[in-house]
């Protein structure tokens, strides 16, 4: 729980926090509904304003909680209309989040940690290190504040995906908090399938989410089989793609018979692009129940990774659904303002050694 000095941000708690806040409190929980439809329909953040609670009420927890959100410090508006802001959290660094409109729906892409302790090889937001997770109101404020810039042209977000900056499953907690409140219908009220979690393969945050929610889960997979995953997603090492789609299966079987999980997977040119591979990965994904979306690989500076070409990339996708896979080819979007998959950076101060080797890497390309 975040707290401002004593006072505990209100943006940090889901309905049953919010309760158990109330009750507390000595007050009775059902001030929960109010406040959550103030703050999330009605988009009032000013107690003052929350005219159905009395004088008293108000003052009471004015004293004992505020309501806070990241500030915005940067806002990029695509050509294609994709908006990248950049917003500066509650630990004063900044992440990056991504609206990207498309015909009838409006997609946000939200950042859970600042940078990210995995290093996958192509991920430039790997290549800032790391410091630290993003609270739960910062998560969800990334929400409330793209949601509000929607409302005032009359329309919402009406997809979530946790695909920004970070590994959402090593923020679990947190995570956990957003996307109640993504799902509440005193709060955003989007239904599970319009929430995705990302994940590069965190095993036991697969099956802790199994037993805590019924979101919509995706793989960053990226490779057909081991010897190549644990080059391109390092953390493949410790929780092996079987073991990994496996916990996949088991998260499927708690859903129903008709939710499937998204396998993501960015084509490099070279590296695991080929139809073998596409033939392997066909092969592999054979018992689990999926679609793919192929990723096109984004480029940044000094990544040491190619995109293929727009040929190869529509024979990969050909041999996969002639396999029988509804597999969608993720076009490019905001490249233009580095909003693309992989090219979140935000403002990191890092702990870890990474950003600075990367800089210096940077710079060595840029002098020869
Ligand atoms: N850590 C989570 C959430 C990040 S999602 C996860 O790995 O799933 C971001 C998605 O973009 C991932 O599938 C990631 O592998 C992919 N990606 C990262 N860098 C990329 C790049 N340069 N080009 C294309 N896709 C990239």
């Amino acid at each position: 729980m975040e707290v401002d000095a004593d006072r505990v941000n209100l943006f940090g708690l889901d309905r049953a926090g919010l309760e158990a806040f109330f009750l507390g409190q000595g007050e009775k929980p059902f001030r929960a509904r109010q406040v959550l439809k103030w703050v999330y329909h009605a988009g009032v953040i000013d107690f003052d304003e929350m005219t159905d609670l009395s004088r008293a009420q108000r003052d009471r927890l004015k004293a004992m909680a505020v309501l806070s959100l990241p500030e915005v410090v940067e806002r990029h508006e695509s050509r294609d209309g994709t908006i990248k802001w950049a917003m500066r959290v509650s630990n004063g660094n900044c992440v990056e989040t991504v609206l990207i409109p498309e015909r009838g729906r409006n997609t946000l892409c939200v950042s859970s940690q600042v940078g990210c302790m995995l290093d996958c090889s192509f991920c430039s937001t790997g290549k800032q290190g790391f410091n630290g997770n993003l609270s739960a109101a910062d998560i969800i404020g990334q929400l409330w504040l793209a949601n509000r810039e929607l409302a005032a042209r009359g329309l919402a977000v009406t997809n979530v995906v946790l695909m920004g900056m970070g590994e959402p499953l090593l923020n679990f907690d947190n995570v956990l908090i957003a996307t109640n409140l993504m799902m509440e219908d005193l709060a955003f009220g989007l239904s599970k399938r319009r929430v995705t979690v990302s994940t590069a393969g965190v095993v036991p945050g697969i099956r802790r989410l199994a037993e805590h929610t019924d979101v919509a889960l995706a793989i960053s997979l990226h490779a057909p089989n081991d010897a190549l995953r644990d080059v391109l997603v390092p953390i493949n090492r410790k929780y092996p793609i079987a073991m990994l789609l496996e916990a996949c299966r088991d998260y499927l079987a708690g859903l129903g018979p008709h939710r499937s999980v998204t396998i993501e997977y960015t084509l490099l040119k070279g590296v695991n692009d080929t139809l073998d591979h596409a033939r392997e990965l066909a092969a592999l994904l054979r018992d689990l129940r999926c679609k793919i979306n192929l990723i096109p690989f984004n480029p940044f500076p000094a990544s040491g990774y190619e995109r293929p070409d727009m040929d190869g990339v529509r024979a990969f996708q050909t041999l996969l659904l002639n396999a029988g896979y509804a597999t969608m080819l993720r076009t490019t979007r905001g490249d233009d303002i580095q909003a693309a998959c992989g090219q979140l950076v935000g403002q990191v101060e890092d702990r870890t050694r990474r950003q600075a080797r990367y800089i210096a890497r940077v710079q060595a390309e840029a002098a020869a």
